[in-house]
């Protein structure tokens, strides 16, 4: 997929997708990550592994697959 995103996209509280545009060079707006760089150490990647899964169940199975 290279699809240009000309907006961010994240899923806003709201359930919309977020319009904001994302931060050059990444596919999210400030709002949503986009100024991160990942997690760096051990812990920060223990932490965000932890965090897949509700992130994938709050997302649904609609979008899986
Ligand atoms: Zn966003």
């Amino acid at each position: 997929m290279s699809i240009v995103r000309s907006c961010c996209g994240a899923r806003t509280r709201a359930g919309t997708p977020c319009r904001t545009k994302p931060i050059p060079g990444r596919r999210r707006c400030r709002w949503h990550g986009g100024r991160s760089t990942g997690p760096k150490t051990p812990e920060g990647r223990a932490k965000a592994a932890l965090n897949l899964p509700r992130i994938r169940a709050a997302r649904g199975a609609a979008e899986v697959g």
